[in-house]
């Protein structure tokens, strides 16, 4: 029999959600400004390798999306960028920290290619004379965010989800309310990102929001244009620049514990600008044509929280700097568990914060 789903927050997350269960069943996207949230700020890279910090251990889940994301990205008709991502250190310290990176990799078994500065410059033209050294990670994905939203929306569409409009107050078994109201469902789908604690109980002190900062600029008529992914460490600071095709470039990004708080602040504008241009010193002549700022949704552990709550309930959230890499799979894990199948991805599940009493799928 068909499944009833109601998926509440329609971001990345959740539209890809009910997109992909739009093929079993009926389903409903609840969100009063979908398309919107985090995934509208982000920079798009899906970058499992260059994302792998040690101490996090996202790498297995998002190298098993990456692998999802070429027929994804085609089923949406949406063009990926493989022209992969150069990481750069700008002094010694930085370099140490790239050098402990690429043996992080190695050990990982994502050995990556280490570059001298001629070489990095050579490989990306509009890096500085001030870069010593670097790595290149070839297989790392990106994606134009804004153009992803707007397909991931009509496909939905498309494919048969109803939009509601309204804001959800809470959700409980087989059922979302609203204060007009409520809507009954067989399984309900918590996916409302960095808001997703104030809807259900379990969720209380499970999920914060993590802010970050990020500006669009656009290569000027005369200016070096971008042609792969540039990560750096400036003093410390990671700081990325991410070509679009058409000439804008994603300046990004800042990480606070700030609450709910989303001014884009002077100090945060002035860092991101002041270590882009240490790496991409024509990226002064390039055009600031926006600044934003996001909430990303953060774990305890920062890794995803996608499994069941309780019976009736599912929790797809917790994606924090990688909600864009992780959604194709994210996606086949909820529809997996909505099917009653394992879930591909069971590092993710709720119940490693609640021990024994939740249910480990
Ligand atoms: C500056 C920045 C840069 C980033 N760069 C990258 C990147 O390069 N690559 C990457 O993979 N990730 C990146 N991320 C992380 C990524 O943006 C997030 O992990 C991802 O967008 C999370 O998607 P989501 O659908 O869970 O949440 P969101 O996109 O935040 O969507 C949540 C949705 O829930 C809705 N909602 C909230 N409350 C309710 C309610 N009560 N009822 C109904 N709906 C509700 C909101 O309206 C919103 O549409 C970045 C994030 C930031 C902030």
């Amino acid at each position: 029999m068909d499944s009833r789903v109601v998926v509440v927050g329609g971001g990345v997350v959740g539209l890809s959600v009910a997109w992909r269960l739009a093929a079993s069943g009926s389903v409903t996207l609840v969100d009063p400004a979908p398309a919107r949230g985090a995934s509208w700020v982000a920079g798009g890279m899906l970058a499992p390798v260059t994302e792998s910090w040690p101490g996090e251990s996202v790498l297995e889940l998002g190298c098993a999306s990456l692998d999802r994301w070429p027929a994804f990205a085609a089923a949406l008709g949406v063009p990926l960028s493989t022209a992969g991502t150069v990481v750069v250190a700008t002094d010694a310290a930085d370099a140490a920290e790239l050098s402990a990176l690429a043996s992080h990799l190695s050990s990982l078994g994502r050995p990556v290619d280490s570059l001298d500065g001629s070489a990095v410059r050579e490989r990306e033209p509009a890096v500085g004379p001030g870069v010593r050294s670097g790595l290149f990670v070839p297989g790392d994905l990106a994606v134009d965010n804004r153009l992803l939203l707007t397909a991931l929306a009509d496909a939905a569409r498309e494919a048969g989800v109803t939009f509601d409009s309204r804001r959800a107050r809470e959700v409980g078994p087989g059922v979302v309310r609203f204060d007009d109201g409520e809507l009954a469902a067989d399984t309900v789908v918590v996916a409302a990102g960095a808001w997703s604690a104030s809807l259900h109980p379990l969720l209380d002190g499970l999920v914060r929001p993590v802010k970050g900062e990020i500006l669009r600029l656009r290569v000027r008529s005369g200016a070096l244009p971008l042609t792969h992914t540039v990560r750096a460490l400036v003093e410390s600071r990671p700081v990325y620049l991410v070509p679009r095709a058409g000439g804008e470039v994603v300046l990004g990004a800042t990480q606070y514990e700030a609450g709910f708080d989303t001014d884009v602040t002077v100090a945060g504008v002035r860092d991101l600008l002041a270590d882009a241009a240490r790496v991409v010193p024509g990226a002064g002549e390039y055009a600031l044509t926006e600044t934003a700022a996001g909430l990303r949704a953060g774990s305890r552990d920062n890794l995803p929280l996608v499994g069941e709550l309780e019976p009736g309930v599912l929790v797809a959230t917790g994606h924090h700097r990688n909600g864009l890499l992780l959604a194709p799979l994210t996606a086949e894990a909820v529809c997996a568990l909505v099917s009653g199948s394992p879930s591909p991805m069971p590092a993710a599940s709720p119940a490693r914060f609640v021990g024994g009493s939740w249910k480990s799928r």
